[in-house]
């Protein structure tokens, strides 16, 4: 155990170098936010300043001084030993690096505690300047997934009405207390829960891990990367459109912008698809998406032939980005026979499938269908 002295002078000397570089008269979202933005340049600099003499390690200073910053000044438990059990809590122990120890105080701030560890003398209440450094972590998450998202839209649709960063600081203090809270309200279930009439078997609203700050785990991934897969599904910097629909994010985008990812009807082009596609089609058989020359529109812009319900195979496309008409977009949802034999999709008027005259089934599909020409006429059915 190392003495309370060297403790003791490096939280004095701490405290008084935060207030000067951190003035209280500063908007309490800027001073998190610059010392978020740049911790370990920020320990640099304490430390370059006060040369201490200490015999304490990087890491239990780097922990020491984001408590002296994050932890609520009324607050009684002492400095040290608040430094002490969040560096109990590093799976890297002495070898933890400068942002790991930030991701623990902000983490543990937000009430997270990792299962099985001992916490007992600290209280479980969350400290004000922590929910707000993971607010700004999921507000910057957000922007770079909007980033990710724009490029896929249509063009000259916006996503938001209004601005982008308006709309950023309005999701990430929804998306802040849900995730703080283990309180998600976006109604997905793990695989294994299952749904008993109008509920779920868990009781709650969602289930999903990566929706609740209790499931993160220091050893597998730093708090942005789970802050990402909460937002968007996956931590990549690739968008997964997949897994977006699985994310915090997307039921707020879908509901406030008509923003949508779901299964599109595509003509599959019986000309110039690749031979195995043609054979699988002349097989009545469900061609793959792999070479699979697929459009929406009323003729192929590979080859110029015109699609035809007797010809064309209509396939459904999965995860597709797609707005609709009641959102300035271009789809809407229509009934289909999805043919039992070959899979091909056709209109509901129809009594046979016109590829392979298999016999509808026995209930309907629902499926978006790209129809930007004019909205539905009644009795027109296609
Ligand atoms: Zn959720
Ligand atoms: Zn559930
Ligand atoms: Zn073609
Ligand atoms: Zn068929
Ligand atoms: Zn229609």
């Amino acid at each position: 155990m190392k003495n309370d002295n060297v403790w003791q002078t490096a939280i004095t000397h701490m405290t008084v170098w935060l207030r000067d570089q951190f003035p209280e008269e500063d908007l309490l979202e800027m001073q998190v936010g610059r010392f978020v933005a740049s911790f370990a340049e920020n320990l640099d600099r304490f430390l370059t300043q006060y040369p201490l003499e200490s015999t304490l390690s990087r890491s239990e200073l780097a922990l020491l001084l984001v408590i002296s910053f994050l932890y609520p000044e009324e607050e009684t438990v002492p400095r040290e030993q608040l430094a002490q059990q969040l560096f109990s809590l590093a799976p890297d122990g002495k070898e933890t690096v400068d942002n790991a120890c930030l991701d623990l105080a902000i983490a543990f701030g937000c009430g997270w505690r990792p299962e099985g560890a001992i916490v007992s003398e600290i209280k479980a209440g969350r400290w004000h300047r922590a929910i707000v450094a993971l607010r700004i972590m999921v507000e910057g998450s957000l922007h770079q997934t909007f980033k990710l998202i724009t490029p896929l839209l249509p063009q000259q649709y916006s996503i938001f009405s209004g601005s982008m960063k308006e709309w950023g600081r309005f999701y990430s203090n929804i998306i802040t207390l849900e995730l703080a809270n283990n309180r998600c309200r976006c109604g997905k279930h793990k695989q294994s829960c299952k749904s008993k009439g109008d509920a779920y078997a868990c009781g709650q609203s969602c289930c999903r891990e990566e929706h609740q700050i209790s499931s993160w785990s220091p050893a597998v991934c730093s708090l942005q990367a789970f802050i990402a897969h909460s937002i968007r599904g996956n931590a990549g910097s690739q968008l997964k459109t997949g897994a977006l629909i699985t994310s915090m994010l997307y039921p707020l985008l879908n509901e406030d912008s008509g923003f949508t990812i779901d299964s599109v009807e595509f003509k599959v082009c019986g000309c110039c698809s690749n031979p195995t596609v043609l054979e699988a089609l002349a097989q009545h058989k469900e061609p793959q998406s792999h070479g699979s020359v697929m459009y929406e529109g009323n003729s192929c812009p590979e080859c110029d032939t015109p699609a035809s319900r007797h010809t064309t195979y209509h396939k459904a496309r999965k995860n597709w980005i797609l707005i609709p008409y009641e959102f300035g977009g271009a789809y809407e949802m229509h009934d289909r026979w999805r043919c039992p034999r070959c899979r091909n999709l056709f209109p509901v008027t129809l009594a046979t499938c016109p590829l392979c005259s298999a016999a509808t089934p026995q209930r309907k599909t629902t499926i978006w269908v790209y129809s930007p020409w004019l909205r539905h006429v009644d009795g027109e059915e296609d």
